[in-house]
């Protein structure tokens, strides 16, 4: 399986934008990288608990499902740490990296839902998202342009779409990725599968309907993380393609495939024009 080819080709195309504008400050970034991946990794052996397969037999199996499907050669641990937010993160440096969840995940999550985090974070080492950190970037280059720095920010929206993707390959199911999505939004578990996406449905087309009137205010907007509504439509479009992806790799039709992630790539770059416009 390809996997390099599921990255989000708006993604790929705001990289190369950045690569022009940045150059040599985007490489600067991966050399720190490597020095950052080893404190990051004793912070976690300090604070946090590695998941084995003796202590988390259960987690540990879900967590192996998702490395083994990817089979890019990782090499990493997950650690759990106390947390009520439902969080993960990842720090990698080429193919080694560690996956820190906090536990309300685990505790509130189902395994299905566990393999679509899990496979976010490993989407974002596949695809080599921590070779450069937008917020260092722009702290140490305090003069950077506002066209760079709202490029920065969408690059880095656009590369969740891409981690989500592998979420979706990882867990195998819209739903089960689409109520993880859900959780992590509103804390809330137990609601029907059905109910949750006619609820993403109705509020992407309101807030495509707000940000087209109203803009943002400027600061909402200026986040890393694309907006769950936006996540979810990115993710629904794409899901038919995933799911067959995963059942049969040999069959795919990766020429359809481009199509829809031409689609989405139109849908996310209106939006950022748009709220680019109203807030510049
Ligand atoms: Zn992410």
């Amino acid at each position: 399986m390809d996997i390099e080819k599921l990255r989000f080709g708006y993604e790929s195309r705001l990289f190369d934008i950045l690569e022009a504008q940045l150059g040599q400050s985007l490489c600067q970034g991966a050399v720190q990288a490597q020095n950052m991946l080893q404190t990051w990794k004793r912070n976690l052996l300090g604070n946090a608990v590695c998941v084995t397969a003796e202590l988390l037999p259960e987690v540990h199996r879900h967590y192996q499902r998702c490395l083994d499907m990817l089979g890019a050669n990782l090499n990493g641990d997950l650690f759990v740490q106390q947390g009520m937010e439902y969080n993960a993160s990842v720090f990698a440096y080429q193919n080694k990296f560690d996956v820190l969840i906090n536990s309300s995940l685990l505790n509130n999550f189902t395994p299905d839902e566990w393999r679509f985090v899990f496979g976010h974070e490993l989407g974002h080492v596949i695809f080599g998202h921590s070779r450069f950190s937008v917020r260092e970037i722009l702290a140490n280059m305090p003069d950077v342009s506002a066209d760079t720095a709202d490029m920065l920010f969408r690059w880095s929206r656009a590369a969740e779409v891409s981690a989500d993707r592998i979420g979706l390959l990882c867990c195998g199911k819209l739903t089960d990725a689409v109520i993880a999505l859900f959780k992590t939004a509103s804390g809330l578990s137990g609601i029907d599968a059905d109910r949750v996406l006619a609820s993403f449905r109705r509020q992407y087309d309101s807030l495509e309907t707000q940000l087209r009137e109203a803009g943002t205010d400027g600061f909402a907007w200026v986040r890393t993380h694309p907006m769950m509504p936006i996540r979810f439509k990115a993710l629904e479009l794409a899901a038919l393609d995933i799911v067959s992806l995963r059942h049969n790799p040999s069959g795919f039709s990766w020429k359809g495939f481009r199509l829809i992630d031409d689609q989405i790539a139109r849908i996310l770059e209106s939006l950022d024009l748009m709220s680019f416009l109203k807030v510049s």
